[in-house]
């Protein structure tokens, strides 16, 4: 249409609007490209196992891995000595010839083919570390030393190890229904996790001889099989973390007798291994609600540093319902705890640090750890597990079932930064929260690091902000996430990516998802639609395997909220958001038609004089400034007469009587749909903030018009003033330009369009 776009008649209007294409030659087909369509060619077909609400379906199985271990730690030459029977539960319905097992150590193995998978370039230049450790320094020999694979009778089973995996043959295939019990030995030499950065290993402290070990992924542990990988058998390359079946875990740990210890599950033997002393102030800490209680004290702990005892002690824990099992022990730690009330039942929070940790540790940990679990409890489900550990390691932040390692180290004075507290209480919720996703809602982390890390930093989100008001969060607020989403295009990849093949992972797999769940939460559901649906998932995957689809598909089951569009342009591509204002034109009701409306009568054989309303563009022909006041109908022969005739004085009364007429084109050069939301400024002063639903788009990606009817005149319109929507370019979020010039100056100047 090259006829401006006035309010004349219906019918007028109507006629030139038809999109019909009449008497010309046929274009080209397309596909759908809708940004709207559902995804069904995206997401998987629902079935028996999982169903298209996001649920469980009726055919959804999982299987069990049941674990009893005895580990022995050679603390003088950093070994780990281990034994455990696995008996595995085949709950699927196919006959398994075969069992994989996950040998996650072999990273760590001098030929480990991990240690290669990087491109390395000659740098010019290098520190001395960095060139001893990349030059110098001969490969660690880490890995797993087999010594034995055996049947329930004793009988040798035979197996290939592949890199980070490990297959047993089976004499006879497993059927559904049934089990196996089979038993490993293995040792391997303990990596330092300082020199060579490791989510498990031992630091040492020359000043006093000792080591505190985090000991993780420290026994061969059974791969996932489910309906939708078969096994899981994904090698183990670093990035993409674990996949782990449930299940019910007796290790014994046999450390040096002056050793404290915490690990997954549940102590049996406290009064073998914990001094009368120490018995005494735990049962204080059971009844602690406001505080945490020391166990072992500073005093206690210095002094354990140079006991260096021969003896043994063996620390024996049971675990209910685990995907892992993990611990930390040394004779350098200090404990505390105290209690928590979650729902009806009570868990410990506790704390394990050495005097290093001092005075962060003993004054934020534990309280942290209380914190972390109501305020996730309160967003999923009610935390179930007995206790909730926080271990402090230098460098650190890695999550196992009850027990995670953190990092937050004050200097040696006992001073420390901002940076340093909040980095640690940040780092203590995230990894105590990764207890929820993916310790309980157990989603497959070495295919989709989002499920776990994204999900979980939301709700570490939402935990800090709920912590302090205005707490300095790294991630979660959309606008954090601007500069890596105006970036370089060949440097992102969607979310829907495996972690071993993101350019950026933390940006990829937890500030992006997290940023995500905040637009969802507070632009695009509101909070009570977004956090009854949120907890259904977690509820409905409690203690269960979901996929990306059963998190999608639930968010939407039980809101009501249609979500496609979202999940294709935030998770499935690296579209962007940036929603412009390109035009604002102002109109005015006139008495009579200027040139270019005569010109369009004309050619419709509509005659001048016919019923219609006149609109008066601001700054045209015809244009009467006296116009600006006064009611429509003032203007308006026609309009006044036709109120006469079809309303009663009552039903005048209550007709609006808007002056103003506002068309505002709105465009959108970022891919990425989203609502839009506008704040209209009236030249009295006052505000008024519209959010169009992001369905505004569904047939013009590009751009759209909107007009809006008021008694005050507009005099200023921004888009997404709170910066809820993650725009990378704000530059064309204002009107008139101007006016965001000098409110904007500074920012702008470092804001670079894409
Ligand atoms: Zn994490």
């Amino acid at each position: 249409m090259n006829v401006s776009r006035l309010a004349v008649s219906c019918a007028l209007t109507l006629s030139l609007c038809s999109g019909v294409r009449a008497q010309e030659e046929p274009q080209q087909g397309h596909t759908n490209t809708n940004k709207f369509r559902q995804m069904y060619q995206e997401f998987s077909t629902p079935n028996m196992f999982r169903t298209a609400s996001g649920a469980p379906g009726p055919a959804y199985y999982q299987q069990q891995a049941d674990y009893k271990i005895d580990v022995e730690l050679d603390d003088k030459n950093q070994k780990l000595y281990g034994s455990e029977t696995i008996t595995y539960i085949n709950n699927s319905p196919d006959k398994l010839e075969y069992l994989w097992v996950q040998l996650d150590q072999n990273i760590r193995s001098k030929n480990s083919p991990a240690l290669q998978k990087n491109e390395e370039t000659m740098a010019p230049a290098d520190t001395p570390q960095g060139f001893t450790e990349k030059y110098l320094t001969p490969a660690f020999d880490g890995g797993f030393n087999i010594e034995y694979v055996k049947d329930s009778k004793g009988r040798a089973l035979p197996y290939t190890i592949n890199f980070t995996m490990m297959r047993i043959d089976l004499p006879e295939a497993l059927k559904p229904g049934e089990k196996i019990a089979f038993s490993v030995k293995w040792w391997y030499n303990i990596n330092n996790h300082i020199t060579n950065r490791a989510r498990s290993g031992f630091e040492h402290f020359p000043k006093d001889g000792n080591n505190a070990y985090i000991i993780a992924q420290f026994f061969p542990r059974m791969a996932v099989y489910n309906d939708t990988e078969g096994w899981q058998n994904y090698q183990f390359w670093g990035n993409g973390e674990f996949a782990l079946p449930f299940g019910n875990y007796e290790v014994n740990i046999t450390v040096p007798a002056d050793h404290v210890l915490e690990a997954t599950g549940e102590l049996q033997n406290r009064k073998d291994v914990f001094t009368k002393t120490m018995m005494e102030r735990y049962e204080k800490a059971t009844r602690s609600f406001d505080e945490p209680v020391i166990i072992v004290t500073q005093e206690e702990a210095e002094a354990k540093e140079k006991s260096f005892s021969d003896q043994k002690k063996t620390w024996k824990f049971k675990a209910q319902n685990v995907r892992d099992f993990a611990f930390s022990t040394s004779r350098k730690y200090i404990l505390d705890a105290m209690a928590v009330k979650i729902g009806d039942k009570t868990a410990m929070a506790e704390s394990l640090y050495p005097k290093e940790g001092n005075p962060l540790w003993e004054e934020y940990s534990t309280r942290v750890v209380a914190h972390t679990l109501q305020s996730y409890s309160a967003h999923t489900f009610d935390y179930p597990y007995p206790k909730a550990i926080s271990v402090h390691a230098k460098n650190q932040g890695m999550e196992y079932p009850m027990i995670c390692w953190n990092h937050g180290r004050p200097d040696e004075d006992g001073s420390y930064s901002d940076r340093v507290k909040y980095g640690m209480i940040s780092v203590i919720i995230h990894e105590v929260g990764h207890n929820f996703f993916p310790m309980i809602v157990n989603s497959d982390e070495r295919q989709w690091g989002w499920m776990d890390e994204g999900l979980n930093s939301f709700l570490q989100y939402l935990t800090e902000q709920d912590y302090m008001e205005n707490y300095p969060s790294r991630r979660g607020k959309p606008s954090t996430m601007v500069t890596y989403m105006r970036g370089n295009q060949d440097f992102i990849t969607p979310i829907m990516s495996n972690p071993e093949n993101v350019y950026q992972l933390g940006n990829n797999a937890y500030g992006k998802p997290a940023a995500g769940l905040t637009i969802l939460r507070q632009t695009v559901m509101g909070p009570e639609l977004f956090d009854y649906a949120f907890r259904t998932y977690a509820r409905r995957w409690m203690f269960k395997h979901p996929n990306p689809e059963d998190f999608f598909r639930t968010m939407e089951d039980a809101s009501g909220v249609e979500l496609d569009w979202f999940w294709r342009g935030w998770f499935y591509t690296t579209d962007y958001v940036d929603i412009g204002i390109k035009n604002v034109r102002k109109f005015f009701v006139a008495s009579k038609p200027n040139d270019e409306v005569k010109a369009v009568l004309n050619e419709r054989n509509i005659p001048e004089n016919a019923p219609i309303v006149f609109m008066a563009e601001e700054g045209k022909e015809n244009y009467n400034d006296n116009l600006k006041t006064g009611k429509p109908q003032d203007h308006s022969t026609p309009l006044r007469e036709y109120l006469l005739d079809n309303f009663s004085p009552e039903e005048r009364a209550q007709l609006r009587q808007p002056a103003f007429f506002t068309e505002i084109t709105f465009e959108k050069p970022g891919g990425m749909p989203m609502p839009l939301i506008v704040e209209y400024t009236y030249a009295d002063g006052t505000t008024d903030t519209v959010t169009y639903p992001v369905e505004i788009w569904r047939k013009n990606d590009a751009e759209i018009s909107k007009v809006i009817a008021t008694d005050k005149e507009i005099v200023k319109i921004a888009i997404d003033p709170r910066e809820e929507t993650a725009d990378v370019n704000i530059t064309n979020n204002f009107w008139p330009q101007e006016v965001q010039k000098s409110a904007f100056d500074t920012f702008k100047e470092k804001v670079n369009k894409p």
